[in-house]
């Protein structure tokens, strides 16, 4: 079991991750940028290092001084979180040879599922079924063109190393296509560092649901069921809901399985998310592997009464998962909302500043999880991400009641925050039906 972990994030996730390490009986070191002195997280940790100025290059990105503060704190494993590291072989790689536990996969995994395409290849070898694309990655335009005239327009341009919605284009015909290549090329370079791009049939009007695994060192994976996160601005989810409502235990059973054959593929160790989308006809195909915990982790733990975050620790220190399928079961219906610092009056455009009121909702069914508070300010320097407001109900009419209340009882002053737009989208007669696609939010608000 391990003893002492160092969290390498900050925010409401590293939050999260100290609570599961005390109940757990396992201390906790935090980093924190100057920027995040006095986090509520900071002072939560049994140990807290300042690893350096508020840009994140210099801080939460820096792999030498976050080793050097586990180094110094004698951890026996980091938790990278989601963001930041999470997903950066290279850093997992570092711990490993420093003799320190990185909570996730094997290297050897996680660089395989990092790279789009090599995942797509996998997921094709273990027969999941994978979008309409590319065999690799797209050489020059004439190939391009090519393909996307087998396949059919329109078609959407992908980074191979891509995440968090960026890099990607959706081309309708030939004559966008070469500025659109292009554009995706150096957007992939400047985002990530690599500009190789792929291509999919773009799936009109599909629902993004994605299958949380978990797999111990022993062969044993399970799933805890779908999420839905179909409610997306630009390519980024606002709002996350258990079960998906448009599935029936056959179609549940069939995309589980389907997740668990490409971790098995992949000799995956350690929490997954096996994202799909779902095309009309409730076909689904295989998009990517998320190799880290999810922000919208909480909407699973709700409806299986899991911890997964403990879980993770627990696997990572070696022990055996004790679970079976068969005790993995889902009660009822979690939607969650994110609550980012954001106007959606203006464009979504960043509220930072102190917070003067700070007044949580509660009540049977509500979980928030954040590390805001009255007298926290929120910084310019990292992602907007302010709160998660997760409910929990007997049935789906019954969490979009109590998420609506919640919201309405929320009170962050003078923050502009996306509470309303969560309560316009909570209100919409389509959501309410739940009869929302990705493109539910770009056309309708
Ligand atoms: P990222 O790693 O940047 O999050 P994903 O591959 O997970 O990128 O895709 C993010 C979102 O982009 C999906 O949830 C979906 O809304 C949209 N998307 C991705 N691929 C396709 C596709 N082939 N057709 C339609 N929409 C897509």
């Amino acid at each position: 079991m391990l003893s002492r972990i160092l969290i390498a994030n900050r925010g409401e996730i590293a939050l999260r991750i100290i609570r599961a390490c005390r109940e757990l009986g396992v201390e906790t070191v935090a980093v924190y940028s100057e920027a995040d002195r006095h986090a509520s997280y900071v002072r939560l940790a049994d140990e807290a290092v300042c690893i350096g100025p508020p840009d994140c290059n210099q801080s939460y990105l820096n792999v030498p001084r976050i080793i050097s503060a586990a180094e110094i704190t004698n951890v026996d494993a980091i938790h990278p979180g989601y963001g930041f590291l999470a997903e950066n072989t290279n850093f997992a790689e570092i711990c490993h040879d420093c003799g320190i536990t990185f909570i996730g996969p094997p290297v050897k995994a996680m660089r395989l599922l990092g790279d789009k395409v090599e995942a797509r290849k996998l997921a094709q070898k273990a027969k999941v079924p994978v979008v309409p694309g590319s065999e690799g990655v797209i050489g020059d335009e004439k190939e391009a063109m090519k393909l996307a005239n087998k396949i059919g327009y329109p078609i959407i341009i992908k980074a191979v190393a891509g995440g968090g919605g960026r890099g990607m284009r959706v081309v309708h015909n030939d004559i966008s296509l070469r500025a659109a290549l292009s554009a995706a090329r150096s957007e992939a370079e400047i985002a990530f560092g690599e500009s190789s791009v792929y291509l999919e049939k773009f799936i009109v009007e599909p629902r993004h649901v994605e299958v949380q695994v978990m797999a111990d060192n022993e062969g044993n994976a399970v799933h805890f069921y779908e999420r839905d996160c179909s409610i997306q601005r630009r390519h980024q989810k606002m709002i996350e809901e258990s079960p998906c409502p448009l599935l029936d235990e056959k179609d549940r059973d069939r995309l589980a399985d389907a997740a668990i054959r490409l971790i098995r593929e992949a000799d995956y160790v350690n929490a997954a998310t096996v994202e799909f989308l779902l095309d009309k006809d409730r076909k689904f195909y295989f998009i990517e592997v998320n190799t880290r915990i999810q922000v919208e982790h909480p909407v699973t733990e709700m409806v299986t009464g899991h911890d997964l975050v403990k879980w993770q620790i627990r696997i990572a220190g070696g022990e055996p998962m004790k679970l079976r399928q068969k005790d993995i079961k889902h009660h009822g219906v979690a939607i969650e909302c994110r609550i980012n610092a954001e106007d959606p009056a203006n464009n979504f455009a960043p509220s930072p500043g102190p917070i003067t009121e700070y007044i949580a909702p509660g009540g049977l069914g509500v979980r928030i999880d954040t590390h805001a508070h009255q007298g926290w300010t929120i910084t310019p320097h990292y992602d907007s991400l302010l709160a998660k407001i997760i409910v929990h109900q007997k049935t789906r009419p019954e969490a979009i009641a109590t998420m609506r209340r919640a919201l309405q009882e929320f009170s962050i002053q003078p923050i502009k925050t996306t509470i309303p737009a969560c309560l316009d989208i909570l209100s919409h007669n389509l959501f309410v039906k739940g009869k929302v696609d990705t493109g539910f939010v770009e056309r309708n608000f």
